[in-house]
Order: structure tokens, then sequence, then C-alpha cells
């Protein structure tokens, strides 16, 4: 691998400035956004609203309607209606030549107002322009990539065979019907993209649950959604809190499957609300990443890639680095580099020129963040930063600092997910200690090794308990790769972004044919 001097810096903004659309967007002159149902905006019988506003600088961006029950219902049966159709023109029956077409219009719209995105995942996510960039990429490599395998893995029928005499079996591949993705805030767009492109080129009509921080950007990608000409009810958008519209949702028997992606608390109180009326869930949640550096790594290098990896972000990256086991002969020098990388972050506002480390989400999230940083302090961890509250001349926003401990092996100072730059370095004796301890937390993400010794790498990275494992990389995605967690980060399916992602949006039956007796 090359190492280019991106990869050991950290993210960096270009200045961004908020374009005119996505104001007109927000304002919505005057009237709160409405969901959409049915290709209809939608504004509840809750007579419900809430704001979403810039973490960075906590400006209200716009007042967003709330979905009910009666809504939820609404687009379940607006969703029914698009998918059945009159028998013949439902979506399940659209020809995949068309559905792609749909599918890429969006993608074009979409890029026709690139800028207007940019500014909900900038301005609503409280992202950095730079990382806001690849992300809206997503839309089109996504998009493209599904369009390939929806064209690639036929539905319909297998061949049949005669399994006893007089009866042929086959199998049949078909939608599911009225599929839910409930999102959460930290990579709208794109976790948008990931569920809604497979789900709706398998043939399913689409309920799209953003999360209550983030709501522009579905909300605006519903509205091209209309425009590119998708049959009403096929792509339908409710905003709301999760215990409200989400737990709506999670309840509502008629969604045949749910694509979850957020915390394992909420994906586990998800998964049993859906058990008790059949409700397929597919979970992504988080993790507490885990990096291993050998001996014979350049410990300066390896901290400053580790460094930028922990701060993707802000660390609010399900698969990022929070855990770092590293060779005690290198540990000092590891740390020492780790302290200068992340105490040269320029913390500031996301939209300002040069800042790296912006607001997290909202208030709830950053009492959690000090909490943890603390707590990691009480439990043994030795603070080479200790993190606490930061502030940015003229902004009000949830501003951090970032934090590095120093642990021992028998010292576990951060045994739940901290979705922050906060980073716990614990010295090992040997590579298999590492993996050991490495293996124990209950998450299983992503994991990596560092070392000169590729084939060393491979070895110990297989031997990860995560879904992805990487050697002198990290926060790798790659369609056609499955993305997904084991132990409490994820499962059922297959993960994203992979064939079976595809087949996951899909249900199999077994067929029985016989003559009718006696004829
Ligand atoms: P969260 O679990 O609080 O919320 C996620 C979504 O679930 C939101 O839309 C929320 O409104 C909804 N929700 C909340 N309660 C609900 C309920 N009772 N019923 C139905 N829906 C409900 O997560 P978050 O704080 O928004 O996101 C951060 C978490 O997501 C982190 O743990 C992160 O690691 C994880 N994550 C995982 C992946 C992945 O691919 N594995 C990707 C991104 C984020």
């Amino acid at each position: 691998m090359t190492v280019t001097a991106a990869d050991i810096r950290s993210i960096t903004a270009a200045r961004f400035e908020t374009p005119q659309k996505f104001l007109d967007f927000c304002a919505n002159d005057g009237q709160p956004l409405g969901g959409i149902i049915g290709n209809e905006f939608v504004s509840g019988t809750m007579n419900a609203t809430f704001e979403t506003a810039d973490p960075g600088s906590l400006e209200v961006l716009a007042r967003v309607c709330e979905m009910g029950q009666a809504e939820v219902d609404a687009a379940v049966q607006a969703g029914l209606r698009a998918f059945h159709g009159n028998g013949v023109s439902g979506w399940k029956n659209f020809p995949v030549d068309e559905r792609c077409e749909l599918v890429m219009k969006l993608v074009e719209l979409a890029e026709r107002d690139r800028d207007v995105l940019l500014a909900c995942e900038v301005r609503d996510g409280g992202k950095l322009s730079e990382l806001a960039e690849g992300d809206f990429d997503q839309i089109r490599a996504c998009a493209s990539y599904f369009c390939d395998v929806a064209r690639r893995i036929p539905l319909g029928d297998s061949a049949a065979q005669e399994v006893a005499p007089g009866i042929q079996g086959y199998s049949t591949r078909e939608p599911w019907g009225v599929v839910a993705g409930i999102i959460p805030w930290n990579y709208p767009i794109v976790l948008t993209s990931w569920f809604m492109f497979p789900a709706l080129l398998a043939g399913n009509c689409v309920l799209i649950k953003p999360a209550e921080d983030t709501p522009l950007s579905a909300l605006y990608l519903g509205r091209l959604a209309i425009e590119a000409g998708f049959p009403p009810g096929v792509i339908n958008v409710l905003p709301g809190r999760g215990e409200l519209t989400g737990q709506f949702i999670a309840e509502h028997p008629q969604i045949r499957y749910i694509s979850f992606t957020g915390s394992p608390g909420v994906g586990q109180h998800i998964l049993r609300t859906c058990d008790r009326h059949g409700t397929r869930v597919k979970r992504e949640m988080g993790g507490n990443g885990a990096a291993i550096v050998l001996d014979d790594a350049d410990p300066e290098l390896v901290a400053r890639m580790i460094g930028r990896h922990a701060n993707q972000h802000y660390g609010q990256t399900c698969c990022t680095v929070h855990r770092v086991f590293v060779d005690q002969k290198i540990a000092d020098d590891f740390i020492d580099a780790e302290r200068t990388f992340l105490n040269e972050l320029k913390i500031g506002y996301q939209a300002d020129e040069g800042t790296q480390l912006g607001a997290v989400i909202n208030a709830t999230q950053r009492r959690r963040i000090l909490q943890a940083q603390q707590e990691a302090a009480r439990r043994g961890g030795q603070p080479i930063l200790p993190g606490g509250p930061a502030e940015v001349a003229g902004r009000d926003g949830y501003y951090v600092r970032p934090a590095l401990f120093r642990t021992s092996p028998g010292i576990d100072c951060n045994p739940t997910e901290v979705f922050h730059t906060f980073t716990v370095v614990c010295p090992v004796s040997s590579a298999e200690q590492a993996l050991e301890l490495a293996n124990r937390s209950p998450y299983g993400l992503g994991a990596s090794v560092w070392t000169k010794d590729v084939q060393r790498g491979v070895e110990l990275a297989r031997q990860l308990r995560d879904g992805t494992c990487q050697v002198n990389c990290h926060n790798m995605i790659a369609y056609g790769l499955p993305y997904g967690g084991q132990g409490i980060s994820g499962g059922p399916g297959a993960g994203v972004n992979c064939e079976d992602t595809f087949r996951d949006y899909t249900q199999v039956k077994a067929m029985y044919v016989a003559d009718y007796p006696g004829s």
C-alpha cells in the first residue's frame, strides 16, 4: 500500500457556503416540512412538529412534521397499493430495466442538486465537506452496483424438477412487499442509499424513517423521487422520533421486513417487537473497533493513520477505532505520536475552512461522551488527553475535545461504544494477547492489524471476531463485499453492499405442483 499525505492527516473541511436552494427547501414557504406518503406531502394527524438544527451553531434549520400511527399505516397501505398495482402494473411487476431507469434518474437529480444534499449533510448532520463529498458519491456508487446485481440475480421461478411421481417442485424468489429502513443520524445519505436502492431494485416498496436529528436529506430525496417519476407509494418518507414513529413502524404487522441501522439497544428492542408479529429484521449496529499494532510497525506512521480513522466524523463512525492494542516495545512512541496527532486537530465549526473536529450531533450525545471520558478515568485509564468540553468562538454548538487514555490488559476502560474521537491504547506483550483482548468485546463490527509482515497480519486478522477484518487499513467498505457485524454489532442477514444484501430483500418459497388426482 502506498501511503499518501491524505492517509496521515485528518479529514479537513473546506469552507462551505449554504446554497439558497437549501434554505428555500428548509423554509418551505413558512410551513413545516411534511412527510411523504403516496407522493403527497403530509402534515400528520398528530399536529406535532419538531425542529432540526445545525449542531455546530444550534441554528434551527427547519421545522418538520412528525408522523404518527395513522401516517405509518397510510404509508403501508400506499406501499401495498403500489406494490400490487392492478395485478400486472405493480412495482413488483416492473421489469428490472425500468426499475433501474427510475433509480438512475433519481441519482441524476441528486447530482443536479448536489449542493443541496451536501448542505443537508454539512448543516443538518454537522459533517465536514471532505467527508460529506465522499458520502454523496455513494449515491451513484450504491445505485449502480445494485442495478448491476438486480440484472444478474433473477427473481421468479427456478427450474422445475420432478420431486415425486407426478409432482413438480421448484423455488420462487420474490420481493417481500412493503419494507422499512430505520436510519441513524451519522451517515444519512449513505445509509438511506444502502437501504433504499437494493430494496427498491428487488421490487419492494419502501418506508424510510430518518433519524430525528437529520431528517432533511431523506425528505429531499423523497421530493426528488417524485420528480423522477416513481409511482405513488413506492418511496415514502416518515420523519419522527424513534420511540414514536419508529416504534409504530416496528409494531406494524403488514411491514414484512425492516432494515435497522443504529445502536444495539434499540436494535434488540425492535427485534423483540417485530418477533411478536413475524416481521423479519436485519440489523446493522454499533461497534467498538480494535486495532492491533505489531512491534515491526512504524509507531509514528501507524499512529497518524489510526488517528485519522479514530477521528472520522469525530469518531461518530460505527466501525472506527476506539481500542488500540500495541506491542509494548513501541507503545511509548505510539502513544506520543497519537497524542500529538489528536492534540493538533483543529476544533471548529464544520463549515469553516480547516476544521477537523466539529460538533457532535446533540446535547445527549455530548453529555454521554463527557460522562464516558470521566468513567474511563474512574475505571483506571490513565488520561493522556482527558477530553472535556470545548469552546468555539462565536458558535454555541456541542463541542468536545478528543480523548486518549493509556490502559493495561487488566483494565477495560471503554467496554461500550463511545461515539467520539476517543481512543484507549493498551500496551501488550504479544500479538496473541492483543487478539485475545480485542475479541473480548461483545461488539464485532470492524478491526485491523498493522504490521510490515502482511502474511502474519492476515493470519491474525482471520482470527478477529468481526464482520470486517483489515490489515494495514481501517474503515474499509467496498461494494461486492459484505459489511455487517458479529456479536451485538449486527445480524441476522448478510450485512450491506453485497449480492446477499439484495437477496435479503427477497423471500424464497418452495412450490410443489401435481396434476389433479385422477386426471
Ligand atoms: P439509535 O439506535 O438511537 O437510532 C437509530 C434509529 O432508530 C433512529 O432513526 C431512531 O429514531 C430509531 N429508533 C429509536 N428508538 C426506536 C424504537 N423504539 N423503535 C423504532 N425505531 C427507533 O442510533 P443513533 O444514535 O441514531 O445512531 C448511532 C448508532 O448507530 C451507533 O451505535 C452506531 O455505531 C450505529 N451505526 C451502525 C452502522 C452500521 O452499519 N453497523 C452504521 C451507522 C451507525
